[in-house]
């Protein structure tokens, strides 16, 4: 039997093992995706991307396109006239993207060409076994259990097969968590009266939420959106077919006024877990994305959480293909697990808040909902936490607590960060006024503010800050997480 050899292995072609393998492949590795489905997934599921997201987008070149064919959406409103205001977050995108999955899918699996990384589409995974020198992947064709198997050979695999994940299934993990949601109906529709404004909306009654996410696509007639309704008393099964009255029903009863529904494009029907696997990481093979974690759709959390799982796993692989110790792979899950965490939380929370039944839990809810999302310090904080622009991850005993943030604000003498980040790499940013170091490279850029100088890991995080005369701490810092000794940062 042929033996395929590769320095990684995706299984999975979403938004995580796109992301993924663009990456890897960008930083010259050699890597296939497998995907099961013989076609791009034409299904739009998920259409919020938020400003975190952007940034890592904007980080491959990918995001003034994608920006240019969306809409912006500047918060949410929510129960009692609440909103989730987006217009403070610290970021160059003081919005939610909305467009449908399948643009950002197919951004990514451009990205991913163009960077040389091999997709095999309409082959699925049935085998998986991994020793001390790699991992062996057995495929087959899509739903062809006579077909002809075919072996794949990779240092290393990373899982991105969605909430039904067979590569978890091959490592041997636990899926523990439980249904919060059920017969969530999701659907483009065109809408006489769609809500004012360019936010986003949500109306609610004892029973029913309905949720809508306008597209900026219009015609003589009214406004197409994203809609996603449900109905406490009219639980289905996920394989029931949709009926658009269901929908216009809901819409005309949660909405205030009726908005009007009066075509129906694309709908599904879904129920929502919420999920977790203990362990990212299993030896040479990594779970990422819906295959790691699965929540409630509030909050547009799915793709954005598996986009950045992606992102600050794909360097670090390639980093311990140089060289770098294996214990930089561990800090994957160290440093991912509990953002996913955080994510079941918030979301699920949210989903309850909706969905509360009992009409004093209501009123209370929305007479207190909106006076704390007023509070400057308490919105900037939920928001962010949608947005991922307040996430950080932890910095050690004797670091600077600047290791762990992100460093896309540092105002920059020339350009931005994200477009340094277009090549593969850590960046050096120096004090302002302070000379370029000798380091072949290592890209540089100088700041246009009075802040120290830092090194920025290749996903944005700043991994060392201090002053550039004293740089012993940095060269420290990169040959950690990268194998690579440059003198000329410890002179
Ligand atoms: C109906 C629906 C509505 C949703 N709505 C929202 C929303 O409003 N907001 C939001 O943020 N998220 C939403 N999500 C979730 C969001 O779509 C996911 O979080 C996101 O797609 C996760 O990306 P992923 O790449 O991790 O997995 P996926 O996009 O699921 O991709 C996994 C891929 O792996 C492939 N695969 C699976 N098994 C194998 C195998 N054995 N061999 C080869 N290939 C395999 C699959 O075919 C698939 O293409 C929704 C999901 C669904 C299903």
């Amino acid at each position: 039997m042929t033996v395929h050899h590769v320095d990684v292995l995706v299984v999975g072609a979403g938004p995580t093992g796109l992301t993924a393998a663009g990456d890897l492949a960008r930083s010259g590795r050699s890597v296939t995706v497998l995907e099961r489905w013989p076609t791009v997934n034409p299904s739009s599921r998920a259409f919020a991307t938020m400003a975190r997201t952007l940034e890592v987008l904007d980080a491959r070149g990918l995001a003034a396109d994608l920006l240019a064919r969306s809409h912006q959406a500047p918060g949410v409103t929510i129960f009692g006239g609440a909103r989730i205001d987006l217009t403070h977050l610290d970021s160059p995108y003081q919005f939610a993207m909305i467009t449908p999955q399948t643009n950002v899918d197919r951004a990514l699996a451009d990205y991913a060409a163009a960077q040389g990384a091999g997709v095999r589409r309409g082959v699925e995974v049935i085998g998986l076994d991994q020793d001390d020198d790699g991992v062996t992947v057995t495929v087959r064709p899509h739903g062809d259990e006579a077909g002809p198997h075919t072996r794949w050979r990779a240092k290393y695999v990373i899982g991105a097969d969605g909430a039904h994940s067979t590569v978890r299934a091959l490592v041997g993990a636990d899926f523990p968590g439980r249904t919060i949601l059920s017969s969530i109906v999701l659907a483009d529709v065109l809408l006489a009266h769609g809500p004012a404004g360019r936010g986003l909306t949500l109306g609610s009654t004892r029973n029913e939420f309905a949720f809508l996410a306008p597209y900026d696509d219009r015609d003589a007639s009214g406004a197409w959106y994203r809609a996603m309704v449900w109905d406490r008393t009219n639980q289905q099964p996920d394989n029931v077919p949709v009926d658009s009255d269901e929908i216009g029903g809901i819409l005309a009863r949660a909405i205030d006024p009726d908005p009007g529904l009066l075509n129906v494009g694309w709908k599904s029907r879904f129920h929502c877990d919420e999920r977790q696997v203990a362990q990212y990481r299993h030896g040479r093979v990594f779970l990422a994305g819906d295959a790691a974690h699965v929540h409630s759709p509030m909050g547009g959390q799915g793709m954005n959480t598996g986009i950045q799982d992606a992102a600050n796993l794909a360097w670090k692989i390639d980093a311990a293909l140089t060289g770098a110790d294996d214990a930089v792979l561990d800090t994957y899950h160290d440093e991912r697990h509990p953002i996913g965490k955080r994510v079941l939380l918030q979301s699920g929370l949210m989903a309850r808040g909706i969905k509360l039944h009992q009409p004093v839990a209501r009123a209370v809810r929305n007479l207190l909902a909106p006076n704390i999302l007023r509070v400057p310090r308490v919105r900037d904080a939920i928001a962010g936490g949608f947005a991922g622009t307040t996430l950080r991850y932890p910095h050690h005993k004797g670091e600077s607590s600047l290791v762990g943030t992100r460093a896309t604000q540092i105002p920059l003498r020339h350009g931005r960060l994200t477009e340094l980040q277009r090549l593969p790499g850590f960046v050096f940013i120096r004090e302002r006024g302070a000379d370029p170091i000798d380091a072949a490279g290592l890209a540089q850029a100088e700041r246009a503010d009075e802040g120290p100088a830092v090194l920025v890991r290749p996903d944005g995080y700043i991994a060392w800050a201090g002053a550039s005369t004293d740089r012993t701490a940095g060269a420290e810092a990169l040959a950690r997480w990268t194998g690579r000794e440059l003198d000329c940062l410890a002179k």
